[in-house]
């Protein structure tokens, strides 16, 4: 299917900035992963969102896979991650070895729900780390989440593959925890076509997730690996796009609010129509807008009118304990 008006779809800068740093990259022939895009683009995203260390990936994914390796989780440890998600929050906790939670959202939020967060500690006391997500570019309540963390003395990581841009209390969301993690997939807010960031205060996990993820090279004349590799670092071809990106980046947040004012302007008021939370804390980069339909309107039937108009539109995330893949792993509710 093929749509007038797409979800989410690229948009590069009008002033060619992309192609300028892809084209230095072709003249100096560093095509190859690594080069002065990898650590410009690395330098550049952590001075926007004011991060101390930063790693560039090939995904958003491989970056929460090494936030986790970083922070210790392995074999049968457990990982509170929030329900309501992508499931690509969940998987790398299965990569691991590990056994994920699944912790319910609030209505308030549409995130991480800190009672059912606290309920989850007294029924896992011993939890290795959180995934916290920004889910469409919403933040979660970062504080009292932060607080019970701090209380049982648990690794936080934040799943701001959505929410590169959005601020909670005046701060970049994917800075706050013990790790932070962007995505630049095709469908987000901008995009390096694929690839993700990982961030953290501590410059020798960062640089510890830069060894993994080039195959854990040991400093030794012949190939010698001590640790088990990855390939997970991003190409300094993407780094280039990520680079041009950057530059427009507050310019696709204010179009995205324009686009979420629009909507909510023109159907808020419909019965039965609600849009998502809005909170004096979070100032939210609206990656999506979403609404929550309830009474006779069914959601279907408003995308079956979109469709035939053209124009592409999603249900949520189905949350994770209801995958068939999950099924067997806890899930802490808020409402029960
Ligand atoms: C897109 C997304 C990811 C994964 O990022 P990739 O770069 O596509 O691997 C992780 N979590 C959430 C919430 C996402 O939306």
């Amino acid at each position: 299917m093929s749509y007038d008006i797409w979800l989410s779809s690229p948009h590069m800068s009008d002033e060619g900035y992309e192609k300028e740093f892809i084209e230095e990259a072709f003249k100096l022939n560093w095509i190859a992963p690594l080069g002065a895009n990898v650590t410009g683009f690395e330098q550049e995203l952590a001075d926007k969102v004011g991060a101390k260390h930063s790693a560039a990936l090939s995904s958003g994914t491989a970056a929460i896979h090494m936030a986790l390796k970083a922070a210790g989780v392995g074999k049968g440890d457990i990982v509170f991650c929030q329900d309501l998600t992508f499931s690509a929050s969940a998987n790398p906790i299965i990569y691991q070895n590990a056994i994920p939670v699944f912790i319910d959202s609030n209505y308030e939020t549409w995130n991480m729900d800190p009672n059912a967060l606290e309920a989850a500690f007294r029924k896992h006391p011993n939890v290795k780390a959180v995934i916290v997500v920004h889910l469409y570019g919403l933040s979660a309540d970062l504080d009292p989440i932060l607080e019970l963390c701090r209380k049982h003395n648990v690794v936080m990581i934040e799943d701001a593959a959505e929410s590169l841009g959005t601020t909670y209390k005046g701060k970049y969301t994917g800075t706050f925890g013990d790790y932070g993690v962007f995505s630049f997939n095709g469908n987000k807010i901008i995009t390096t076509s694929g690839g993700g960031v990982l961030v953290s205060s501590s410059k020798e996990r960062i640089d510890k997730v830069k060894f993994w993820s080039t195959q854990s090279r040991d400093k030794a004349r012949y190939y010698q690996h001590s640790e088990l590799g990855y390939n997970y670092r991003m190409s300094n071809i993407v780094a280039g796009i990520g680079r041009g990106q950057l530059k427009v980046l507050d310019q696709r947040v204010a179009k995205k609010k324009y686009i979420h004012d629009f909507y909510k302007r023109e159907l808020g008021k419909l019965e039965g129509i609600q849009f998502m939370p809005s909170n004096e804390w979070n100032k939210p980069n609206y990656w999506l807008t979403v609404m929550q339909v309830s009474g006779r309107r069914k959601p279907v039937e408003i995308m079956n009118k979109l469709e035939a108009e053209r124009i592409e539109s999603r249900h949520v995330w189905k949350p994770m304990h209801l995958q068939p893949f999950f099924s067997e792993y806890d899930f802490i509710g808020a409402f029960l």
